[in-house]
């Protein structure tokens, strides 16, 4: 569906992690081009540079479905950005985007920009913990009930592989990590490692942590929105440079085919 510059049309844009050089050059080439740019404002706050003598709509959260339908009613005659942090495919504005457009029949360009994901960027900074088949779920019970994600673990935990976290725990739901890590120790044992990531690839990002679902307990106050939480598999393990403590691999099967 590439739409090249027409004058009008929906450009869903993902602005990646955080920090501007991890957003793609396709991205920042069409927020060049757009006149307006709708989004969150924790989102436009980050890309403040690139916005300069553009019509800016700052949203809220929870305000998704509102913004899509202004977002769709602009671009049916200017050519509009709708940004998303990370992916806007993943837990993001696509879906709800791509979703109203149908309902109202609209006919206008659309084009989905890709953007670097939390599951990559918090993976980039503490080793190569996803190195082979992983899953990604989100904790947050506000669009998907609480009984469902709690299955969803379940399933994932039991095939061994390691678990993105997305929406750990905020204030609105304190309980859902401690209750995610209850599913997890049904299958894995203590020694598996995890990985703690408060705003990866951010500006005001920190170190990431790297501890055991044994330990686990020791760390839930540091968990919060920004954070993305990696639970290695069950082939997973710490990983040393010297004496510390880098991270997470997850080898991929290289040592049962290769020497090295
Ligand atoms: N569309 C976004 C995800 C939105 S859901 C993406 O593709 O990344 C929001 C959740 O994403 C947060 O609660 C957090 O778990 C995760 N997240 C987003 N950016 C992050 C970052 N820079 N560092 C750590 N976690 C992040």
């Amino acid at each position: 569906m590439p739409a090249e510059y027409s004058s009008h049309g929906l450009w869903i844009v993902g602005l990646g992690p955080g920090r501007s050089e991890y957003m793609t050059s396709r991205a920042v080439e069409v927020l060049s081009h757009v006149e307006y740019v709708i989004g969150n404002d924790s989102y436009l706050d980050a890309i403040e540079p690139l916005l300069e003598g553009k019509q800016v709509i700052r949203s809220s959260m929870g305000k998704e479905v509102d913004r899509a339908k202004k977002a769709i009613q602009l671009a049916q005659v200017h050519p509009v950005a709708i940004v998303s942090g990370g992916d806007a495919g993943v837990y993001g504005m696509a879906g709800i985007v791509l979703e109203v457009l149908e309902h109202e029949g609209a006919i206008i360009p659309v084009e989905i920009v890709p953007g670097v994901t939390a599951a990559n960027a918090a993976a980039s900074v503490v080793g190569s913990p996803l190195s082979g088949d992983f899953a990604v779920i989100s904790l947050s019970d506000i669009l998907t009930p609480l009984e469902v994600i709690e299955k969803r673990l379940d399933a994932v935990f039991s095939v061994g592989i390691p678990v993105v976290i997305y929406n750990p725990r905020s204030h609105g739901r304190p309980d859902n990590f401690a209750l995610a890590m209850e599913h997890a120790r049904k299958y894995y044992p203590p020694s598996v490692p995890i990985a703690i990531i408060k705003n990866a690839l951010r500006n005001q990002g920190s170190d990431p942590v790297t501890t055991t679902l044994g330990e686990i307990g020791n760390c839930i106050e540091e968990i919060d929105m920004h954070t993305t939480v990696i639970i290695g598999g069950t082939e997973s393990r710490i990983w040393r440079m010297g004496n510390n403590v880098k991270g997470i691999i997850t080898p991929r099967g290289y040592h049962r085919k290769y020497v090295y």
